[in-house]
């Protein structure tokens, strides 16, 4: 077993000074869209005719906005996580996929589904764990530690997926880190140092953890959800595991959001607080329809509060743009063969852990 303390966490920071940059200026220009009644209906009707007349199935994070989750349910596709979301973009029929979430989902989509048609609302909704690791510094720092298998996250570029041995989404971390540590395994782990930490502190594995984070989840606060809960006593706390060690140890349960979303289901507490990004409601809300759920506090009126448990980038997906890619043809999402193929090795990999 090895000491939490004897993980080391490489900082990179130029990269993340870019990303701080980077996330800054979408902060300042994202706008989220606020349509009439009338505009809402409009704009349903037309997609619904337009995924008939192209084959083509919504498939949508749990972080998008509620209408956008309603409508691919509605219309046969899909509300999940992005393990599902690749899932069951690669198992469904339709020759069109519209992902509705950040860009490496539609890329995930594409390399699982070369065959298909892949569009997003736009392909400017990033992420700041994707952003935060160029793959030209993540190669260079795999190839110093040649003696490590390399796991990475899902919200990564597909030139960083090529690279990696294993792609593991937040459902599924603990247990792979685990199956090679059992192995006798050494790990890389990128990019998120949040998530990192915690699945070495499940697993007692020896990690090398990238230095990236989300700026959502970076945001909640312990303090402040102590004090929420004093206000809510018997409230349990949800916390996911990109949240930093303060905040997953006020958790009761930590787990990914479709893990989150079981626990608020099947606990018998009806009051809950919620450190995760806060489109997750619709589902919590959609199961449970009788409970009540809290945003876990995050840093308040600060510069990134626009960040503060709302995704920036997957706030920019709308209605209006799923009506503009199906009409337009615009944001479809291309991966190159070469590197789509490397890039089915890890993802292929994680699918079938996950089906064993
Ligand atoms: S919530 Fe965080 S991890 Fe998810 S897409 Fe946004 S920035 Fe990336």
């Amino acid at each position: 077993m090895i000491n939490p303390a004897d993980t080391v966490t490489i900082a990179v920071p130029s990269s993340m000074d870019k990303t701080r940059e980077l996330v800054q200026k979408h902060l300042m220009n994202v706008s989220t869209p606020e349509y009439s009644q009338e505009q809402v209906i409009a704009y349903k009707e037309r997609i619904k005719h337009l995924l008939k007349v192209h084959n083509a199935v919504i498939v949508a994070h749990y972080y998008t906005d509620p209408m956008i989750q309603a409508l691919a349910e509605e219309t046969g596709g899909c509300v999940a996580d992005s393990l599902e979301m690749a899932r069951f973009g690669q198992q469904h029929e339709a020759e069109t996929l519209i992902v509705a979430g950040v860009k490496f989902m539609g890329e995930t989509a594409k390399i699982l589904t070369p065959e298909k048609q892949v569009f997003m609302p736009t392909q400017e909704a990033t992420c700041s764990l994707d952003l935060g690791c160029p793959v030209d510094d993540f190669s260079a720092f795999c190839d110093q530690h040649v003696d490590r298998e390399v796991v990475v996250y899902a919200n990564t570029s597909a030139a960083v997926k090529a690279r990696a041995d294993w792609v593991v989404t937040s459902s599924i971390a603990v247990q792979v880190v685990d199956y090679l540590d059992s192995e006798s395994k050494k790990i890389i782990w990128a990019p998120d140092k949040h998530l990192g930490n915690y699945v070495q502190r499940q697993t007692g594995a020896d990690m090398l953890l990238w230095d990236g984070a989300c700026i959502v989840h970076e945001e909640f606060k312990a303090q402040g959800i102590k004090q929420l809960k004093a206000l809510y006593p018997k409230a349990l706390v949800l916390v996911h595991p990109e949240s930093p060690q303060s905040v997953v140890e006020v958790a009761d349960v930590v787990g990914s959001t479709s893990q989150l979303i079981k626990a608020s289901q099947t606990m018998d507490q009806d009051t809950f607080i919620v450190a995760t990004d806060e489109g997750i409601f619709y589902k919590m809300q959609q199961l449970s329809p009788e409970k009540k759920f809290y945003i876990a506090p995050t840093g308040g009126n600060g510069a990134t509060c626009r960040s503060c448990a709302n995704c920036p980038w997957i706030a920019m997906n709308s209605l209006e743009k799923i009506v503009h890619a199906l009409e337009q043809g615009t944001d479809e999402i291309h991966v190159d063969a070469e590197l789509g193929r490397q890039a089915m090795i890890p993802l292929d990999r994680m699918l079938s852990f996950t089906a064993q």
